[in-house]
């Protein structure tokens, strides 16, 4: 889950819907969904 509102920046957030990757904030009341999209590589340190 994230840990903060990607909006208000509050950690005041609960799952929302039936299936996971939806999220509501109670702080500023939005909702939004999270999910993943691809493995990222970078090269590791200093790139
Ligand atoms: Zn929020």
């Amino acid at each position: 889950m994230p840990f903060y509102c990607p909006y208000c920046g509050e950690e005041a957030l609960r799952p929302a819907g039936p299936k996971g990757g939806s999220w509501e904030c109670d702080a500023c009341r939005r909702g939004f969904e999270l999910r993943f999209t691809r493995v990222v590589t970078t090269g590791g340190d200093g790139g």
